[in-house]
């Protein structure tokens, strides 16, 4: 059976631009480092899972002495999950702040693995303030563990994990954070958030594909966990031990997308490291959204609030716009834009992470003229009085 995907040769393919949270468009050379069969006990795959590890470690700026990198198989909710499921013991409770979908999956998963969760919520394109962490914690000395999402991308917006992690600190609680969209682009201070686990994955900012999880663990806060992990594959605390033990990583491993990532990993260094990587997601924002406004687009967020990975504009508010017309015509051009995720408002987002140049978003910005053109949608859009 052919697909659309069988029609072009390989010499000559090219990939639509992926504006989305991920997976994301890859740089030619890091598909390249694909092209190989290599056995998961071989003695370079191991050197390459060592490097992966401590090149972790370096784009955090941690101290191997304290901290560790585990890797664990699947996406990255799989990582979360091996965290949340292995870290906070039986009589445990897990506090989650709450500002979009990645934290209430947050919640959802506490709630599965039978962990007491409870939440502090603000709305989806607000910060989680410091306070409210505080007030909760203050009120409930039962409460163990805290979690909170660095980049929340249903919407872009950027919570301060250094501020909330002064309060966690404080309070001397574990703290989780979920930087799957940030890591690698947005650096965190540790020392001032005093992070405890924090997650990201294959395929966000440092630009890898999809097939593993990792976790930046303070190796005393990991170890004290061994025993509590509520399933087999995803036993953090195992993971780590086997990996420390023969390298290797105790089922199957990625092969693939670790050979990539390894590729990845140079690359980002050859750019300037996360600052130069972060730049270069920053000033491509600044393109779309100064490209988006000239067009008559409102951004979901403040501009205060507004991270440097994915941006969410409001469907513009004419009759002729219906989303998965606009979604295919610009598909067809060879651009893939991301459907809404935030719960209040109809929008729709544009990623700016990935190995994407100041080109393909040039290119966006005249595709989507062009296709409101063919759809009827006047440009500059009505001025709306919609708010929310
Ligand atoms: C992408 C993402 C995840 C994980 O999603 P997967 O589909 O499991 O890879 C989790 N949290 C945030 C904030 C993300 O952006």
């Amino acid at each position: 059976m052919m697909t659309d995907l069988d029609s072009e040769p390989l010499s000559s393919w090219k990939d639509k631009a992926l504006f989305t949270p991920g997976p994301l468009t890859t740089s030619r050379t890091v598909k390249q480092a694909m092209l190989r069969d290599v056995g998961s006990r071989d003695t370079a795959f191991i050197q390459i899972i060592r490097e992966i590890r401590s090149g972790l470690l370096q784009v955090a700026s941690l101290s191997p002495d304290a901290y560790t990198a585990v890797l664990m198989q699947g996406s990255g909710t799989f990582g979360l999950e091996s965290v949340v499921g292995s870290v906070i013991p039986p009589d445990g409770h897990l506090l989650v702040a709450v500002n979009g979908a990645y934290g209430r999956r947050l919640v959802r998963m506490a709630e599965i693995l039978r962990i007491r969760v409870s939440t502090v919520e603000r709305p989806e394109n607000e910060p989680i303030p410091p306070e409210v962490v505080e007030q909760a914690l203050a009120s409930n000395e039962r409460m163990t563990h805290v979690a909170i999402v660095h980049c929340e991308t249903t919407s872009g917006v950027m919570n301060d994990v250094e501020a909330v992690g002064a309060v966690v600190r404080r309070f001397g609680r574990t703290f989780l954070v979920d930087a799957m969209s940030s890591f690698g682009a947005v650096p965190v201070d540790w020392a001032a958030a005093g992070v405890d686990f924090l997650v990201s994955s294959s395929n966000k900012c440092i630009e890898g594909v999809p097939g593993f999880a990792f976790v930046l663990a303070r190796k005393a806060a990991l170890l004290a966990a061994r025993g509590w992990a509520r399933s087999l594959a995803l036993d953090l605390v195992a993971q780590y031990e086997g990996l420390e033990r023969d390298g290797q990583f105790r089922f199957t491993p990625p092969t693939h997308a670790l050979l990539a990532f390894h590729q990845a990993l140079r690359e980002l260094a050859q750019e300037g490291g996360p600052a130069a990587r972060g730049a270069r997601y920053e000033r491509n924002r600044r393109i779309i959204a100064e490209g988006m406004r000239a067009m008559g687009f409102r951004s979901y967020l403040r501009e205060e609030v507004q991270g440097p990975i994915i941006s969410s504009f409001f469907y513009p508010d004419h009759p002729a716009f219906e989303f998965e017309p606009f979604y295919q015509a610009l598909s067809r051009r060879g651009y893939l834009i991301y459907p809404g995720k935030v719960t209040q408002a109809n929008c729709f987002r544009i990623g700016h992470i990935g190995r994407l140049e100041e080109a393909d978003f040039r290119g966006l910005l005249l595709a989507i003229r062009d296709v409101l053109h063919e759809i009827g949608v006047p440009v500059p859009l009505p001025v709306s009085q919609q708010t929310m």
